[in-house]
């Protein structure tokens, strides 16, 4: 049978636009490629990229209190948030070029409008045109989600933050995930009063129990009120913002009020289930190791199927999918030992497991120290930097490496190097010290702190 194309892929985000790169470019594939929004994806539209630059901006109020104590005569005239947003939306129109000029160099067609399916082979456009395609790749990724009554009452989630007119003086943030804790300090760090509601016992559940409590901590000592095990109960708009009545029995008005209680895969509407394609309970595409649904012609990768929902996996699980159906190499992504950085300030690095996860494997030794690093005690600051290791007492292999640090995202990038190696606690003591700088603490840690 002759196709249209030899790929189709839904969605131009990170994994779809890095499988038609590969299948077009290096593979020699007719690729086309559907994308209803912007080209990018949540990644470099409303996600990594516009948050790292809004988490660069913030840290200028900080440092600027360090430089004076440095000795440089500075004055912040405050924070204009209307100019930055300005050059914001001018990098992420730039960076949306960089993908089209991408997709344009490896010969892709790009269709700016929603696709759905129509059979195993066929795909339906807007406009009702269809196109056949011997392979479909799924790469729809994911949107927020909010409970039904934050829906009701009209909350704003991480979408709306970049696209605010102007910042508000106060906001409640709903959640204790990766996103809420992040524009916390963002907007905490732009001035904002900042509020926090997490309904469990300590943000970041199922990260290392000790470097939630130490960031819980320096974001309290930084000026965001967090409260945990505390939800909101009632919402009701009133002059200047939203009344919240919480759980604890707290009362507050907020100018904005927004949540981020997690993702939820882009499946819906897309004839999916009528195929034969399996979803699973939160309608996350179920694929096996290759990325391959129930329908053998089609595949999907990235948030939709609610793996590891990172940026870098959607890539890996792009490229692999792109490799082995028309490289003729047989390639799965790898989904163990993921590094990864939470953009609090300040950041935290991570890879492997945790103390808790660690500790049900069998006998363990915790390697760690908490510190006032060199730049900021100079300043006055009491912030404090953790490093953390876990280590297998039987194997003396490090099992997970834990840092809460200023830069923690660049050293867990390469800690993760040495553990994915399959490093021992005596490789990490025998490579000598970078001096004077925090991360040499990881070659550093001579006791266990203890055994378990
Ligand atoms: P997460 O799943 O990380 O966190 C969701 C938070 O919302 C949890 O604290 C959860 O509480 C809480 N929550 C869920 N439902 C409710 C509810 N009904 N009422 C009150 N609280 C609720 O989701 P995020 O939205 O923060 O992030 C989504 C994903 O995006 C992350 O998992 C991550 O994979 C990715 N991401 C990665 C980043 C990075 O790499 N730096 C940055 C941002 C996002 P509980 O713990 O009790 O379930």
């Amino acid at each position: 049978m002759k196709f249209d194309y030899d790929l189709f892929v839904i969605g131009g985000g990170s994994g779809g636009v890095r499988a038609a790169r590969i299948a077009a470019g290096e593979h020699g594939a007719k690729v086309a490629v559907a994308e209803e929004y912007r080209m990018g994806g949540t990644c470099v539209i409303r996600g990594c990229v516009p948050k790292k630059i809004m988490v660069f901006a913030s840290t200028y109020a900080p440092a600027m209190e360090d430089a004076r104590a440095y000795g440089w005569n500075v004055m912040a005239e405050g924070f204009d948030w209307g100019r930055f947003r300005k050059r914001l939306d001018a990098e992420i129109d730039r960076l949306e070029g960089v993908y089209r000029a991408g997709l344009a160099g490896a010969k892709v067609d790009v269709y700016d409008c929603r696709a759905t399916l129509k059979d195993a082979h066929t795909v339906r456009l807007a406009n009702g045109d269809t196109v056949s395609a011997k392979h479909i790749l799924i790469a729809t990724g994911g949107r927020p989600y909010l409970p039904p009554k934050a829906e009701a009452a009209g909350v704003m989630t991480s979408n709306d933050i970049f696209k605010l007119e102007t910042l508000p003086k106060s906001v409640l943030i709903v959640g204790g995930g990766f996103i809420s804790c992040e524009f916390a300090c963002i907007l905490n760090g732009l001035g904002v009063n900042v509020t926090q509601y997490y309904r469990g016992e300590q943000i970041l559940r199922g990260f290392d129990g000790e470097a939630r409590g130490h960031i819980a901590e320096l974001m309290r000592e930084s000026g965001v009120n967090l409260h945990v095990g505390t939800d909101v109960m009632e919402m009701e708009k009133v002059e200047g913002g939203t009344r919240v009545s919480s759980t604890d029995g707290r009362e507050g008005i907020f100018e904005a009020v927004v949540y981020a209680t997690g993702r939820l895969p882009n499946s819906d509407g897309l004839g999916l289930e009528e195929l034969g394609v399996k979803l699973g309970r939160r309608g996350e595409i179920m694929v096996d190791e290759w990325s391959q649904t129930a329908v053998p012609s089609i595949f999907a990768v990235g948030d939709v199927t609610d793996r590891i929902n990172l940026t870098p996996i959607a890539i890996r699980e792009g490229h692999a999918f792109a490799d082995t159906v028309f490289g003729g190499k047989s390639v799965k992504a790898d989904h163990a030992l993921v590094p990864s950085a939470v953009f609090t300030q300040p950041e935290f690095g991570t890879v492997g497991l945790t103390e808790e996860e660690a500790r049900d494997k069998g006998p363990i030794e915790i390697y760690a120290t908490a510190f006032r690093p060199m730049q900021s005690a100079f300043a006055g600051r009491a912030d404090r930097v953790l490093m953390k290791l876990i280590v297998c007492a039987d194997t003396r292999k490090v099992l997970g490496c834990h840092i809460v640090a200023p830069g923690a995202g660049e050293m867990i990038q390469l800690a993760a190097i040495a553990i994915k190696m399959g490093a021992t606690k005596e490789d990490f003591d025998r490579t000598v010290a970078v001096h004077p700088v925090m991360a040499e603490e990881l070659v550093t840690l001579r006791k266990p702190v203890r055994t378990a």
